[in-house]
Parts: structure tokens; sequence; C-alpha cells
């Protein structure tokens, strides 16, 4: 797949949460593969950062989940934009997508996110709705369970940190520790490095392959 550069337009900016919103994108043939992510930057300004695609293959925009952070630069910027302002594009990049013939042996795959970290899963998702998925999706409050709706309810484990209203208790990897792994399943695991570390090693310690495991590291 070629490396595109392009301007799009913003087509709207909805919140998800007070902090969390969607910026969809004209997609301008912008071609990727679930899993992948953008470099978006507002053309004129240096600052650049990098989003996991949120919306399917099929989808004729570009949705990114993204999560106001503060203090933040880009984040926050983008989130006041008129619509119809032109931000710039570049990619897709990277490989944290799903192999061609995993999707068609419907392999077990195990997604495990914190935050804004379920966007490349909720792309893969919607664009491959066959598979053989679970969602483990670790937020602090339930109200951070973005699009819970997207997912089948029995393959969506929402694991809440800071409440005790949600599928589980306690962090995404404090259920990793405490139900049993599949060890035939791939496991994906994508959010801030904390959780990732963590659940590598969880994983690993239970006898699960090393090359079962594929991560993606937002901070
Ligand atoms: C491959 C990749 C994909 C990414 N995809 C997404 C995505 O889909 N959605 C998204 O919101 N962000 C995503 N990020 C993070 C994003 O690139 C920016 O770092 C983020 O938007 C903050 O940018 P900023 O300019 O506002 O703040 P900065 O000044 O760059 O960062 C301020 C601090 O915010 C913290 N931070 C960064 N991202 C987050 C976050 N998501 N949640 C909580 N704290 C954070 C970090 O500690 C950072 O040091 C991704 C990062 C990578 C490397």
């Amino acid at each position: 797949m070629d490396n595109n550069k392009i301007q799009s337009k913003v087509l709207a900016i909805s919140n998800v949460t007070e902090s969390t919103y969607i910026l969809r994108l004209e997609r301008n043939g912008f071609d990727f593969k679930a899993g992948q992510y953008l470099v978006l930057s507002i053309p004129g300004e240096r600052k650049a950062r990098e989003y996991s695609i949120y919306s399917g293959e099929n989808d004729d925009y570009i949705e990114l989940l993204i999560k106001e952070v503060n203090p933040g630069e880009l984040s926050h910027e983008l989130k006041h934009l008129k619509i119809g302002t032109k931000v710039q594009i570049s990619g897709p990049f990277g490989f944290f997508i799903l192999k061609d013939e995993d999707i068609q042996q419907k392999k077990p795959v195990v997604f495990v996110a914190t935050g804004t970290g379920i966007s490349p899963f909720r792309s893969i998702i919607r664009s491959n709705p066959e598979i053989d998925y679970t969602v483990l999706h670790g937020v602090r409050y339930k109200i951070e369970a973005y699009h819970k709706e997207d997912y089948l309810p029995k393959r969506f484990v929402l694991c809440t940190s800071g409440e005790n209203h949600a599928d589980f208790n306690g962090r995404v990897t404090d259920y990793l520790k405490l139900n049993p792994i599949n060890l035939k399943a791939l496991y994906y695991l994508c959010g801030n490095s904390a959780m990732v570390d963590e659940a590598i090693e969880i994983l690993e310690e239970q006898g699960l392959p090393a090359e079962n495991i594929k991560t993606e590291i937002f901070f």
C-alpha cells in the first residue's frame, strides 16, 4: 500500500465524553488496512501526531477517536477546529493488523485496550465483523466505554478501575490475571505502555507464545 500525503476537510467533530471526541474527515481515496494509523497535522504548523483509524476500511470517511489530554497540544487544537478546515494526513503506517489468513481461518483473537487504545480494534471489527473476537476494554469509568454497542455483548468485557458497575471491577490486567488465557488465541494489546508491558508479562507467564502477542503503544 503506497503512503499518501493528502489534505482532508474536517466533516464533523462530535463529543463522546467530556474529554474524548470523534474527528470525522473526508476520505479522499486514503487507503488503509484496519488497525493502521495515520499522522495528522494542521497545514502550516509543525506539530504532527499519530492517530489510529477508528472507522472501517469500507466507510467513505475517516474517523479518529481522540482524547483531549491536559496539558496537550494537538489533541486540544483539533477539538476546536471549524468544520471545513483542512488538515494534513499522511500514511497509512504500522503493522498492527490481522493477517488475511487469520481472518479467513477465524483464528480467535483477544483485543486488549485501555482508553482510546480501542480505536484500531473497532476498525478491525467493523471491517471484519465475522472474526472470532473478544474485546477487553479497560477504562476508569463506565462512561468511557466508547461505542460499546458496536460490539456483540457476549464478546465485550468492560473493566473499570474507578467504579463498580461494569462487567469487571478492576484494571484490564487484573482481568487477565484472574481469568484463563486462551493459549490458541492471538492477543493484541493497545494503549498505554504500563498496561502493555504488564499484559505481556501476564500472558507469557501463563505460557502464551511471544509470537501470539502484538502490541501498539500510544504513550
Ligand atoms: C501509533 C499511535 C497511535 C495513536 N493513536 C491515538 C488514538 O487513536 N487516539 C488518541 O487519543 N491518541 C492516540 N495516540 C496519541 C497521540 O499521538 C498524541 O500523543 C495525543 O493526542 C497527545 O497529543 P498532544 O499534542 O495533545 O499532547 P502532547 O503534548 O503530545 O502529549 C502530552 C502527554 O499526553 C499523554 N497522552 C498521549 N496520548 C494520550 C491518550 N490517548 N490518553 C491519555 N494520555 C495521553 C502522554 O503522556 C503525553 O506525554 C497515538 C499514538 C501513537 C504513537
